[in-house]
């Protein structure tokens, strides 16, 4: 494969962006590879600067849901584009995107939108903060709810990919307000959250997580934390930036019947321009300014080319069947996956929910953070280079997430799969 230009992008760009790149996974490092300069994308593939082509399942980190270039994304883009990019005042399109994210989502009776799904979790956290006087945050060992100071304890993402425990620069006096507890351990859950001493405000928790690879919560698990944060006053917020308008068109909260209090969006609602939202109960969402006293602010936030891009693209999925058409091929293609991993000699073991999945290079069960770290990740660099030889782009980390589009037809799948089989055979020899 000709990566000559990539490799020259990548030599200019590291003089002048960290690590030659905008956001850390992106560089590739644990996959033990260089990364590839796009020039373009549409619907399922994606084309290198070199003119290399891809069937793609990374999906941007989620948010392209119906593939790349939507007609009808690009067209709301185009539409709006020609009428002002931003005016730091309130057009109708937030209105209308509000309305629709607030009736899509069943926990959500008002919504404020923001830049990114990192602004949407600190915002959240501030919030529940504001509204309960309390301080503590418990979060859960692998989950990644972005990068403010708050959550960067035992958190998933490019900070497991990377190896970094927590971060320099993060004081001390802001991390010992963050617990990190097992992710599906009901009885440490349980025994945090009764403790009184530790004046907890909110618990966040990735509904399914996508940031250790797809790891499934149980359902005693998810609903026992609903009881107990009830119970005791505590804040609950589910960071549904990636299993929002994926899992479902309600997100993780629709498909499990459990509703949080607050609720964290991005990705999806953006249709791939930058948007986070998060929204929640009447009560809890008017402590915000200006009607309360929580301040949280953006100069571009409700961006007009968002905001149009986003409701272009929820209006393609709120049509009728997209769901269960989503559904089905993911199905089937984890099916047929599951099937080429078992008859080959490398132990793997497939967690998948939905259109979101990962391929764990280890034979046991994975269920939280310490039992996703038996994967072998060297493995998973060796593989995810071969699938890129193939033709194949897949998340450069191991503890990530694959996407099925909209876009992907069965000859993408079928593609992929015979890519995949080929991978597996070459890794058992090697
Ligand atoms: N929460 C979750 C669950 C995420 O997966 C991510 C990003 N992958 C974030 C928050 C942060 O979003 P952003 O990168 O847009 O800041």
């Amino acid at each position: 494969m000709k990566t000559d230009l990539s490799a020259s992008l990548f030599e200019k760009a590291r003089q002048v962006i960290p690590g030659g790149v905008n956001s850390p996974v992106r560089a590739c490092k644990s996959v033990g590879c260089d990364p590839l300069f796009v020039r373009k994308a549409k619907g399922a593939v994606v084309v290198d600067v070199d003119g290399n082509e891809f069937i793609d399942f990374v999906g941007s980190w989620g948010p392209m849901i119906l593939g790349h270039a939507h007609p009808e994304v690009i067209e709301a883009i185009e539409k709006t584009a020609v009428d002002g990019t931003s005016f730091g005042a309130p057009t109708p399109l937030e209105v209308e995107l509000a309305e629709m994210v607030c009736d899509s989502v069943p926990s959500l009776e008002k919504v404020r939108f923001v830049n990114s799904g990192t602004e949407a979790t600190m915002s959240a956290v501030r919030l529940a903060r504001g509204y309960t006087g309390r301080n503590v945050v418990v979060k859960f060992d692998g989950c990644y709810h972005g990068h403010a100071d708050s959550f960067l304890v035992k958190a998933g993402s490019g900070v497991i990919t990377l190896g970094i425990p927590g971060s320099p620069g993060v004081p001390e006096d802001i991390v010992k307000n963050t617990l990190s507890i097992p992710y599906n351990n009901v009885e440490v859950l349980e025994e945090t959250l009764r403790d009184e001493k530790l004046d907890i405000a909110c618990v966040i928790v990735e509904p399914v997580a996508g940031n250790m690879g797809v790891v499934v919560p149980e359902m005693a698990f998810l609903k026992k934390l609903r009881e107990l944060t009830a119970e005791l006053g505590i804040v609950l917020i589910f960071d549904e930036v990636i299993t929002g308008f994926r899992l479902a068109l309600g997100g993780a909260q629709e498909r499990f019947g459990i509703m949080p209090d607050l609720t964290c969006l991005g990705k999806i609602i953006g249709g791939g321009l930058p948007v986070g939202a998060y929204g929640g109960k009447r009560e809890i969402m008017d402590q915000i300014a200006p009607d309360g006293p929580v301040y949280q602010a953006g100069t571009l936030s409700g961006n007009p080319l968002a905001m149009a891009a986003g409701l272009a693209m929820l209006k393609v999925v709120r049509r009728e069947g997209f769901y269960r058409e989503l559904e089905e091929k993911s199905d089937w293609f984890a099916g047929e996956l599951a099937g080429i991993a078992a008859g080959a000699a490398v132990p793997t073991t497939l967690n998948r929910i939905g259109s979101m999945m990962t391929c764990f290079f280890t034979p046991d069960p994975v269920t939280d953070f310490e039992s996703a770290m038996k994967a072998d990740s060297e493995m998973y660099g060796r593989h995810f280079r071969q699938m890129l030889a193939g033709g194949v782009w897949l998340a450069p980390s191991q503890f990530e997430a694959a996407f099925i589009s909209g876009a992907h037809e069965r000859s993408h799948l079928e593609k992929a799969l015979e890519v995949t089989e080929w991978s597996f055979k070459k890794l058992a020899e090697q």
